[in-house]
């Protein structure tokens, strides 16, 4: 592990089914459910095959895809094979991805007793019109039941994803829709801009800068409002597009990602990241199953970091969270003293608000997140 660190690996599987496609999607699913009994019996022949390299984990994520297209049983199994596999650590984050069209209230109870202890509900917008543009499968309505009925089942760590900058949306309905989150009072947000990719069906319909209003002086605007609102209603902004109600709300398992910590990720288009490789798995389910029927590992490609990208990347990573970079251990890690060979860069992003460099420790302000990609050019 270069470096240096003894950070204990997360867990990330990827449930590749949907329902259906939303139109803004480039997450690898298929809409097959037909196939999720070999997908679950795959799954547990992968797991199998990293048992000796991976021992502990102490966040668990099952995201995708739609998990929550999993029958509770099916999630109970899951988690039983997981732990038969694997040493999952005491009070491990065990977070599942829900849509909230898939719900009932029985379900909810039977993922709590079933070890799930972190929820995160995929509601993307309190509007319905702006669901119908997205393609998703629930209304408002259905949003709003299944943050009560989580809590209902005992969640207390809840989270739940929108988008903003969406076609026709204004300042105003954004600002209504952040408030009716807040009312609901989550642990935690997630809030991304909606991103037209070229590959997606929203993307080839209205281009790729989609809705003829895709300036990024406006898309900052969206930011630097999701950022005073959520922050004036006592949410940190941990991560460019992250808020917690605290820092014990902070999602465990995404924070690796940030940092370096090694992850593994099972199932179809799962990426893991240990010491200075990175691999990643077969982005076909026919491929992925037909690997794991001959006890084959389904990676499709693998990529050595050499010291110099560890430390872009660390950059990089550093400068979308509120942590921002220790200097010291920077330099300790990746062998770069970034005040010495930036100083003048730094003070004038300083002197421009981006960032904030004290006590040894370069920190993203709000507006340097608003550009944190910029940032990472030393
Ligand atoms: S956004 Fe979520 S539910 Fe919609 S297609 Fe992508 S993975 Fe599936």
């Amino acid at each position: 592990m270069t470096t240096g660190r003894a950070h204990i690996p997360g867990l990330y599987i990827h449930f590749p089914f949907c329902r259906s496609k939303c139109g803004y999607c480039d997450f690898y699913s298929v809409t097959e459910t037909s196939l999720i009994s070999s997908f679950l019996e795959a799954l547990s022949m992968e797991a199998a095959l990293y048992r000796e390299e991976f021992t502990a984990f102490d966040t668990v994520y099952l995201g995708g895809g739609t998990p929550s297209l999993m029958a509770p049983d099916q999630v109970e199994a899951l988690l039983e094979m997981v732990l038969d596999t694997f040493t999952i650590l005491a009070n491990a984050e065990i977070t599942m991805e829900l849509n909230p069209a898939d719900l009932t209230r029985e379900d909810l109870r039977v993922l709590r007793r079933a070890g799930i202890n972190r929820v995160n509900i995929g509601v993307q917008s309190f509007h319905d019109r702006e669901l119908q543009f997205l393609g998703r499968r629930h209304d408002r309505r259905q949003a709003m039941k299944a943050l009560e009925w989580a809590g209902y089942a005992g969640f207390d760590n809840i989270g739940l994803d929108l988008i903003y900058n969406l076609p026709h949306q204004s300042l105003e309905d954004w600002r209504a829709s952040l408030m009716q989150a807040i009312a609901l009072r989550p642990a935690h947000l997630s809030c991304y801009e909606l991103e037209l990719k070229a590959d997606t069906p929203l993307g080839r319909k209205l281009g790729q800068r989609g809705h003829g209003r895709g300036s990024e002086d406006l898309a900052r605007e969206f930011f630097i409002k999701t950022s005073g609102v959520l922050e004036d209603a006592g949410y940190i902004h941990y991560e460019v597009s992250n808020f917690a109600a605290g820092m014990d709300k902070a999602s465990q398992h995404n924070r690796k990602y940030w940092d370096h910590t090694p992850y593994l990720g099972l199932g179809p288009a799962a990426h893991s990241f240990e010491g200075a490789s990175r691999w990643w798995n077969r982005s076909s389910l026919q491929s992925y199953l037909a690997d794991l029927s001959r006890r084959e590992r389904p990676v499709e490609g693998r990529e050595d970091l050499g010291p110099q990208e560890l430390a872009m990347e660390a950059l990089f990573l550093g400068l979308r969270t509120r942590d921002g970079i220790d200097l010291d251990r920077y330099a300790r890690l990746y062998g770069r003293d970034l005040m010495r060979e930036n100083r003048r860069q730094l003070e004038e992003w300083s002197r421009l608000g981006l960032v904030e460099i004290a006590s040894r420790r370069i920190r993203p302000t709000r507006s340097g997140m608003a550009v944190a990609d910029a940032l990472a050019v030393m």
